[in-house]
């Protein structure tokens, strides 16, 4: 048994273990032991930070801060941090104006707190103006949609893959719009018949991590769920979860090294294993929109730890932050 610092909270994983799990993220050590298979040498060790939600108004930005000062004073440095995407509090019902002003503050922490290479995935809440009532866009300015976040975070394409330390890790795009003003959570046929050549030319052995903002499988939706009682039925709300789940799901069961599925957005910490991939929400920089705990879930972010043999451990840590400090 290994024992992690203090208000470091849930031992989400256990190698191998099967089922379903949600842990909100309790702190102090967690009960239910943390048995980390301390004989493994991870390959590679990511911070995944995502839902970071920078503002230049309130505690964020000295919050956004002090996860990035948790990060770098783990007794381990990660090898790479993960950008899970929402890096800004908002640019789809913004001004060009206000998301660059955004903007310019995640990089300007980035510079003065980070030195670790940053992969970035890009979340709903980076794209910019399509809310066009509110934002007042017109689909026609050359940095419309998700173009600002790729420029801002010096990226070709919104979707992309490499090699690592053994493992091929690919990077998606969760958000299609909608035409309405909304995003919805599917990818486009081209992006779909691109992940499938990636999966198509990956050798069998090699274990693959995939990283989306919003989940493609996840438990985090049921508790968003209001009027059970009354509807008798859950309505789960289309945005938290890819819609497209049944796709991957055909798609996964004939690549058995897809191992691990990284990602953010509904702000809770989750671990769903199904039909051999474990899909995992790794909660939220922001916790609550910078005002406390979400839920059953404070701010942090986790760390993901990448073995050899294609099996991973993860621990959700949180932060000294106070949101009234
Ligand atoms: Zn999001």
């Amino acid at each position: 048994m290994e024992k992690i610092s203090r208000r470091q909270a849930l031992q989400l994983t256990a190698v191998g273990a099967a089922g379903v799990a949600i842990g909100g993220c309790a702190t102090g050590n967690s009960s239910r032991g943390l048995l980390l298979p301390t004989e493994k040498k991870p390959v590679l060790t990511i911070a995944h930070l995502t839902d970071v939600h920078v503002k230049p108004e309130g505690k964020a930005a000295m919050g956004m801060r002090q996860a990035l000062r948790a990060v770098h004073s783990l007794p381990q440095r990660p090898d790479v941090i993960f950008n899970g995407g929402d890096a800004i509090m908002d640019a789809l019902a913004t001004s060009k104006e206000r998301a660059e002003e955004q903007w310019a503050l995640w990089k300007q922490i980035l510079r003065e707190e980070n030195t670790i290479p940053v992969q970035h995935c890009i979340g709903n809440h980076d794209i910019w103006g399509w809310q066009r009532t509110k934002a007042g866009t017109t689909g026609n300015e050359p940095l419309y949609g998700v173009k600002m976040a790729l420029e801002q975070l010096q990226l070709e394409k919104p979707y992309r893959s490499w090699d690592r330390a053994g493992w091929h890790f690919i990077v998606l795009n969760s958000m299609q719009e909608r035409g309405d003003g909304g995003y919805k959570a599917v990818l486009d046929d081209e992006q779909f018949e691109w992940l499938t050549g990636e999966l198509n030319a990956t050798p069998k052995e090699t274990p693959i991590c995939i990283l989306s903002h919003i989940p493609i499988l996840s438990v985090t939706p049921f508790f968003f769920v209001k009027n059970i009682v009354k509807d008798y039925r859950f309505d789960l709300i289309g945005a938290l979860a890819h819609l497209d789940v049944h796709r991957f799901r055909d798609l996964f069961a004939n690549h058995p090294n897809v191992k691990l599925c990284l990602s953010g957005h509904d702000h809770l910490t989750d671990r769903v294993d199904y039909n051999g991939v474990t899909y995992m929400c790794t909660g939220a920089v922001c916790g609550n929109w910078w005002s406390g705990k979400f839920m059953d879930c404070e701010p942090g972010f986790a760390i993901v730890r990448l073995y050899a043999d294609g099996t991973f451990d993860n621990t959700y840590h949180t932060y000294e932050w106070d949101p009234k400090g």
